[in-house]
């Protein structure tokens, strides 16, 4: 599927819940947020249906996201059914990693093929301070179990303020080479003043080579993060909401008032 600006529209990343087990003070209010009624969500058929078609049209990439993708009831169950669509040559989920060694092996042998896990420190207090509530040695172990399940390479996502020369960016890259993982700078974005930038060791926030679509958990489909564009697939239907998406992905991004990335997934 070819954009306008001719670029291919590949990559479908899938949010499957607007819940989170931690609250990062960058991401979500302290409070939480208003939940998704459970009739608003999409069901585990509707979302295998859409990426069916999706890949139908040309996505070869699909990642699962959230919220905290691994609070979705059934998350197993669901990679399953999206690994049995064929034509999926990339099978990923961005996860906090805290629930992650419960379900390593289960999600591999499902047909996930590789996680990024999110870690901004590598200090069990500050830890505790960004997410307002989380055990640093739960993503620790979720990152073994990752490793010994073979959800290969594993790449962390290390949200900075302004530089990777900040202390605790350091420390996580120390981590990082120490373990055998890859490591991605994410600076801390504004969707809403349009605050956003490029992903250093990654493509995501280069306009001219985005690739991505975006499904909200309940049923948005985004051209754009950085955009309030979105089409509803209930409304329109899968198909069409796909066409839409792909004529109407903007070149470049601008701000986002509609959504955060709490609901898109980043
Ligand atoms: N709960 C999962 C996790 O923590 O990885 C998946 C969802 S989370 C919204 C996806 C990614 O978005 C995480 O790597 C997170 O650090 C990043 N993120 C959240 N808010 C952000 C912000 N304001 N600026 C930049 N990245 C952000």
């Amino acid at each position: 599927m070819y954009d306008r600006f001719n670029r291919n529209i590949n990559y479908l990343r899938i949010s499957v819940t607007d819940r989170c087990n931690l609250r990062c003070t960058y991401c979500m209010p302290e409070e939480g947020i208003k939940l998704l009624r459970h009739e608003d969500i999409l069901s585990f058929d509707e979302i295998r249906d859409f990426t069916d078609l999706a890949v139908a049209n040309g996505v070869t990439k699909v990642r699962i996201t959230g919220g905290e993708p691994l609070v979705r009831k059934g998350i197993v169950t669901l990679v399953r059914m999206i690994s049995g669509i064929k034509g999926i040559m990339d099978l990923s989920m961005t996860t906090n990693g805290v629930l992650l060694k419960h379900f390593a092996k289960d999600l591999r042998d499902a047909g996930l093929q590789r996680v990024n896990i999110s870690l901004d420190t590598v200090d069990p207090d500050k830890f505790a301070v960004i997410t307002r509530s989380g055990n640093l040695n739960d993503v620790f172990e979720g990152i073994d179990a990752a490793k010994a399940a073979g959800l290969l390479p594993i790449k962390i996502n290390c949200v900075i303020c302004e530089s990777k020369e900040e202390i605790e960016a350091k420390k996580v890259m120390r981590y990082c080479k120490d373990n055998d993982l890859e490591i991605r700078y994410i600076r801390q974005m504004d969707l809403v003043k349009g605050h956003f930038s490029m992903v250093d060791g990654g493509t995501g926030g280069d306009c001219s080579v985005c690739n991505r679509l975006r499904l909200t958990s309940n049923g948005k489909l985004k051209p754009c993060l950085f955009s309030n564009t979105e089409f509803d697939i209930r409304k329109l239907g899968y198909g069409e909401a796909i066409k839409l998406a792909i004529e109407l992905k903007p070149a470049c991004g601008s701000v986002n008032e509609t959504g955060a990335f709490y609901n898109i997934g980043g």
